[in-house]
């Protein structure tokens, strides 16, 4: 990461309330180890100790330009994530969570149709005792309900549908969809500083 090696920076990790700029607080500065960050009308990445405590606090006078610290760290970022081994990250989480959220579902549509099983028994047994005589008010409310409980719920079963019909058409966009995330980060960093800021932080302590 050239930007960051001129400057004299090291990376750390994002604390506090979420600074307004990607990577301020995340660079460090080498000699007195303070934070980096955005001062001065020119926009530029310093050591946080020598703005505000003067040559005396610390000696280290690098300014780097925000736009140009900013577009160098994020392209050599990008640069990384296109390694295939983080597209096979990218690749096997998505997976994971399709696989999760698939198991996710059968225990739902299996509970669901557990439920619909009981219904139907119960309302057996209300059909039976009203052809036996058995009348109350009570009964037949309670058939009403079993029986619009259970029709609700048939209703969401047949909703469902197969659940591969959602992971075949997906996945063989992956690596395409991937790249597109990464080559738009700029726009992602922009509506979600945090996570971003979160995340750079672990890829800038990966060398
Ligand atoms: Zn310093």
């Amino acid at each position: 990461m050239g930007a960051r090696a001129k400057a004299g920076l090291t990376v750390g990790e994002a604390h506090g309330p979420a600074p307004q700029y990607i990577f301020s607080g995340l660079c460090k500065c080498e000699l007195c180890k303070s934070n980096f960050v955005v001062s001065g009308p020119s926009q530029s990445y310093v050591c946080a100790t020598r703005a505000f405590g003067g040559l005396s606090a610390c000696p280290n006078t690098e300014r780097v330009p925000r736009v140009r610290l900013e577009s160098g760290l994020l392209e050599a970022i990008k640069q990384k994530l296109l390694d295939p081994e983080y597209q096979q990250l990218f690749a096997d989480e998505v997976r994971q969570l399709l696989s999760d959220d698939a198991r996710h579902q059968d225990a739902e549509r299996e509970a669901r149709r557990a439920r619909i099983a009981r219904l139907t028994a119960g309302i057996e047994n209300y059909a039976n005792a009203i052809g036996t005589g058995l009348k109350s008010a009570t009964l037949l409310e309670r058939l009403a309900a079993a029986e619009a409980e259970r029709a609700r719920l048939v209703k969401e079963d047949e909703g469902g549908g197969p659940r591969d019909a959602k992971v075949v058409p997906f996945l063989p966009d992956l690596s395409a969809r991937y790249e597109r995330i990464v080559s738009d980060m700029e726009r992602v960093l922009q509506t979600s500083c945090r996570r971003a800021r979160s995340c750079a932080a672990s890829w800038a302590t990966c060398e």
